[in-house]
């Protein structure tokens, strides 16, 4: 039944990701099952071939694979710990956004009720589920994942980290770092430019060359911090921080936010005051690791 091309699925919780991910199966011919708290929502799907549970512990019942998919821990928490609903002998696959240490107990709680348990993260936006460009990151028992690989590559790229349960969302949460850093970068620039009159379409294709071109540092660099040697192969720390200085002051002259600029400096400098100055930029790693101010 697992890999099987009409392996029988269940969805529980039909929001945007929900009804993208019932609907990219019913598309691939896959029997399917839904159930979400606010009926309403599955009327599109059940006129497009899917079967509605009355209940949450009828959907379990339903699929030989249940992805689960709400808005928090605790919503998924409160719909499979209710009492109606039996877990034993589940394969549950919980595709809901949270931290890591979140999944890793949803997976000891969902083990002990008798469950097989993967989580995921969906690293796309619902236009492009069940396509390859939606890529859906695993962790959980390998052998968990591989029973189930050709089902869960219906929804995009099914992707599998490894079995520490919290994988999956470790990776999401550093990719919304990634996100946001470079975004918040486009943003200074953009603020910066429009003194001058130049508007963000025009800037937008400036910026996007500079992050596809510093993307392409990243496997060198990572190859520094994963051997923990940093050799100034282009520039050293200590001229970055000089460059910083520059983007504060042009920041504060045109009255433009500085913090961001700010902030890349004091590591910086923590980092040279440690005696780091003439090393290359990934060892900033350092001041990555520590927890600082709170
Ligand atoms: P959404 O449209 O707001 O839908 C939320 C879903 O959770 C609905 O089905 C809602 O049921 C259900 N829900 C919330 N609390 C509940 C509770 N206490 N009991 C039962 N059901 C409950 O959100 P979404 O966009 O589908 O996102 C779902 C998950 O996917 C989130 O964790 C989100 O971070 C993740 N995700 C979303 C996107 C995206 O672009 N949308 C991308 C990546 C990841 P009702 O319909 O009854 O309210």
């Amino acid at each position: 039944m697992n890999n099987e091309p009409n392996a029988p699925v269940t969805i529980i919780g039909l929001g945007l990701m929900g009804q993208a991910l019932a609907g990219a199966f019913l598309k691939a011919g896959h029997p399917t099952t839904v159930w979400n708290r606010t009926a309403s929502k599955a009327d599109r799907l059940v006129a497009e071939g899917a079967h509605l549970a009355p209940t949450v512990g009828d959907a379990l019942t339903a699929g030989s694979l249940t992805i689960i998919c709400v808005t928090d821990y605790q919503a998924v928490r409160e719909l499979l710990g209710a009492s109606d609903v039996a877990l034993d002998g589940t394969m549950l696959v919980n595709l809901t956004s949270g931290n890591s240490a979140q999944a890793r107990e949803a997976a000891r709680w969902a083990e002990q009720r008798g469950a097989r348990y993967l989580d995921g993260a969906v690293m796309a936006v619902p236009p492009v589920i069940g396509t390859a460009e939606a890529v859906i990151l695993h962790s959980g028992p390998q052998s968990d994942f591989e029973a189930h690989r050709s089902t869960l590559d219906v929804l995009g790229t099914a992707t599998y980290l490894g079995a520490d349960h919290g994988l999956a969302s470790l990776y999401d949460v550093a990719g919304l770092a990634m996100m946001w850093s470079v975004l918040n970068a486009w943003l200074q620039g953009t603020a910066m430019l429009r003194t001058a009159g130049v508007d963000a379409s025009t800037y937008a294709p400036f910026a996007r060359q500079i992050a596809a071109g510093v993307a392409e540092w990243l496997p060198g660099y990572a190859a520094q911090i994963d051997s923990g040697s940093f050799p100034a192969e282009v520039s050293a720390l200590e001229t970055d921080a000089r460059a910083m200085v520059h983007l504060i002051e042009e920041s504060e002259a045109l009255g433009v936010n500085a913090e961001l600029p700010r902030l890349f400096k004091a590591m910086a400098d923590r980092a040279i005051a440690a005696g780091h100055g003439g090393e290359q930029y990934p060892v900033l790693i350092e001041e990555f690791g520590k927890a600082g101010d709170r």
